[in-house]
């Protein structure tokens, strides 16, 4: 792409529900490419489907996007040149651009019931036909239209869509798409109760709000000759436009979907991934910078984000890749850092607790919630199985003789830090002449309910001494 002296991208999303994963990954794009060009990134509310409006969800779509730390120039909640920005507030523009194409006859009453429509679909449907719109009110008289509004007939309005033509646009990604305008319906551009469709209203917003590029989801490719005749019928360029792969299930065929797992921008925050590392796993899902490199900071990506660096193959959706991801941001945050992340995730303990475990688990965990499975034996007694006890070999007998006498121990210590503890147990092990792994898996069990744990030793401290003692007895009880 060219330098660009104007670049303003929006997202739309309709407030129907959550902002989908996919849905940030557009996001994404869009607002790294206004900002690498120094332009404006839109947020525009396209709620026009008044039957799948969800109250409620246009806020937590706004929130969501502000969690993952981005921002929009113009927006319902700042405004802007261009507003309103939500489509219900823009009724009467939909209007006024409506009578052009209707004084031009590219556009026309409806006044056929949704029975007939019905009737005509199913027999197109017994026909094998494409169903479509049989243009029946095209042909009404000007007096015949007249008569029925002045009787407050219901109407729809359509758009005409010529026969067999070609139309052509040049998706950024994917290049020439023709279109043949027999197998495009109709569209309806203003629904019965005055409110327009998608189709309408994304085109007349564009325009107005002087958007210079799209960059959607593929879902709305086939939507796209529509908009382009829609363009050429008011006398406007159209902006340029992408349609960004599907993103792909690794596990299941097809694309990513609830059905297998979270979907929704907001659930990785919430199952403990950083903003930073969702974003650049995104950034990595359609887009390849050419190079070895997979981490990037948001204004690396801005600074090297292109459209001709997109995809056009879907790229699969590798929870795994996005756990790596998420473990390096991990390790990149300083231990005080962690502890506010780690927060909201083992709300219970103190500032000061939390700066004990971090350095316990900062290698381990890939995501924030592990920090609180992980530790979760720290605070509670986690139940096991007896038989996690008695692995390596070790019988019944030895596992007591070894708790028996660590209890002891312990009871006996004056001081409980870290380095009295190991020294204390190391010189117990030599003195009996256990095998160390064999001893500290026990005691591990013991202690931690399970066996990948931080170093049991460290925790302790962190435990306290009653407690110890107490997840000791606990586990000679199961023993016995
Ligand atoms: N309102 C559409 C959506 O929910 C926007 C499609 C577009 O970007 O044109 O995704």
């Amino acid at each position: 792409m060219d330098n660009p002296t104007l670049v303003r991208t929006r997202i739309a999303p309709s407030p129907t529900g959550e902002l989908h994963i996919g849905g940030l990954r557009t996001l994404l794009y869009d607002y790294a490419l206004a900002r690498k060009y120094k332009g404006q990134f839109i947020l525009r509310i396209e709620d026009t489907d008044q039957k799948r409006f969800i109250p409620g969800s246009q806020e937590r779509i706004m929130q969501v996007i502000k969690d993952y730390n981005l921002s929009w120039d113009e927006g319902p909640d700042i405004g802007g040149s261009y507003g309103p920005y939500i489509q219900t507030e823009r009724l009467d523009i939909y209007k006024k651009y409506i009578q052009i194409l209707l004084n031009k006859g590219l556009a026309y009453y409806c006044f056929c019931t949704q029975e007939r429509l019905n009737n005509l679909r199913e027999e197109q449907r017994s026909q094998k036909k494409l169903p479509k719109y049989d243009q029946h009110c095209l042909h009404l008289s000007k007096e015949e239209i007249q008569k029925n509004l002045d009787s407050k007939v219901s109407y729809t309005i359509r758009m005409v869509i010529p026969k067999n033509e070609t139309v052509v646009f040049e998706d950024l990604i994917r290049g020439k798409i023709k279109f043949n305008t027999n197998d495009i319906d109709d569209q309806v551009l203003i629904k019965s109760n005055g409110i327009p469709t998608y189709h309408f209203a994304v085109v007349v917003d564009d325009q107005l709000m002087n958007i210079t590029h799209v960059l959607r989801a593929e879902e709305w490719l086939s939507s796209t000759p529509k908009h382009v005749l829609l363009y050429k019928y008011f006398g406007w360029d159209m902006p340029k436009t992408a349609h960004l792969t599907v993103l792909l299930d690794p596990d299941h065929k097809g694309k990513m979907s609830k059905r297998h797992g979270s979907v929704h921008a907001r659930i990785f925050l919430e199952n403990g991934y950083l903003p930073e590392a969702v974003l650049n796993f995104l950034m990595l899902l359609g887009w390849n910078p050419g190079t070895e490199q997979e981490i990037f900071t948001l204004s690396d990506f801005v600074k090297q984000f292109s459209i001709e660096k997109l995809n056009k193959k879907a790229p699969a959706f590798d929870r795994k890749k996005l756990d790596y991801i998420n473990g390096v941001y991990i390790r990149q945050k300083t231990d005080s850092e962690l502890v506010e992340l780690l927060k909201p995730f083992i709300p219970e303990v103190s500032f000061e607790i939390l700066m004990q475990i971090i350095p316990l688990i900062k290698e381990r965990i890939t995501t924030l919630k592990d920090a609180a499975n992980l530790t979760k034996f720290l605070f509670e007694d986690v139940s096991y199985d007896k038989t996690l006890l008695l692995q390596k070999n070790i019988t019944p007998e030895l596992a007591h003789d070894m708790l028996n006498k660590t209890k002891e121990l312990i009871l006996n210590l004056k001081t409980f830090d870290f380095l009295t503890l190991q020294t204390n147990l190391l010189d117990q092990i030599k003195s009996n002449n256990w095998n160390t792994g064999q001893f500290f898996m026990v005691f591990r069990v013991a202690i931690c309910g399970s066996v990948s744990t931080p170093p049991v030793v460290d925790c302790l401290p962190i435990i306290g001494k009653e407690a110890t003692l107490r997840k000791i007895n606990l586990a000679i009880d199961l023993l016995n």
